[in-house]
């Protein structure tokens, strides 16, 4: 990246948010405003360009409290309902913009949410009067990709039942829901300065990422500086800032940090 960049932590919580419907705060101190999470997404913010990575459930509130009303272009990570529902907000935008926006993801991703969301993608020729098409999904083939002029070099990450996308930008890289790193991927993130990855749980979940293997990881990368995200109920922003080494902190909602 020749450009400042800014990344926005839109939202640092696991599928339920924090506090949960059913669960409430789990181990999170409710008096502290930096464990109320929504769920995960970023946006990254050239001069030009606003790329939103995941259409969290809560993406109108996330945009509302960010000021932001543009997006130009998104990168899903993968089809889980915590990180697409949110994809019906991008019909206002793409209608106050009069622009189709460009949805980018792996072939089960787009597959997936151009048939859960067809009326987004590919609405109906009766129904225009109320549905226009306002979004365009496109399968990720090229590494790296051009997006908007934003060079976005993507990883397959085994989250179990399905994959995920990672995403290195420049120096920056983004990785959540995902269950081991292979040597490739290590190879791709070695060095940035800064790695936002997830960390559900302080210990292993046989699908997501937990501390252990975070700094197990964060040894071979050596990035400058972690940001922890996708934090579940298990995860209190002080008890775990506690153990952590100096270059190493949990996300909270809003973090916002300028890359140059
Ligand atoms: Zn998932």
């Amino acid at each position: 990246m020749s450009e400042k960049t800014i990344i926005k932590i839109l939202g640092c919580g696991s599928s339920g948010g924090i506090p949960d419907v059913a669960f409430g705060w789990g181990a999170c101190d409710s008096k502290n405003p930096k464990n109320y999470r929504t769920r995960s997404s970023i946006l990254i913010q050239t001069a030009n360009i606003n790329l939103l990575v995941d259409t969290s459930p809560d993406l109108r509130h996330q945009l509302l409290s960010a000021e932001v009303s543009r997006i130009d272009a998104v990168f899903l990570t993968h089809m889980h309902a915590d990180h697409t529902h949110g994809i019906n907000e991008l019909r206002r935008i793409s209608q106050a913009y009069n622009k189709v926006i460009p949805v980018y993801g792996d072939f089960a991703t787009i597959s997936d949410v151009i048939k859960r969301f067809n009326y987004l993608f590919d609405p109906d020729p009766k129904n225009k009067h109320w549905y226009s098409t306002c979004l365009s999904g496109i399968v990720m083939k090229d590494n790296p990709a051009d997006i908007c002029g934003i060079s976005c070099t993507w990883i397959v990450q085994d989250h179990g039942p399905c994959n995920t996308l990672g995403l290195r930008v420049g120096n920056f890289a983004y990785t959540i829901e995902m269950k081991d790193m292979p040597p490739e991927n290590i190879e791709v993130l070695r060095g940035v300065d800064l790695w936002i990855v997830e960390c559900l749980e302080m210990g292993v979940n046989p699908t997501h990422t937990g501390l252990q293997q975070v700094l197990q990881w964060a040894e071979k990368i050596k990035p400058s500086r972690v940001i922890l995200t996708n934090m579940g109920l298990k995860i209190d922003y002080d008890t775990l800032s506690k153990v952590l080494p100096s270059h190493i902190t949990p996300a909270y909602d809003g973090l916002t940090i300028e890359l140059y």
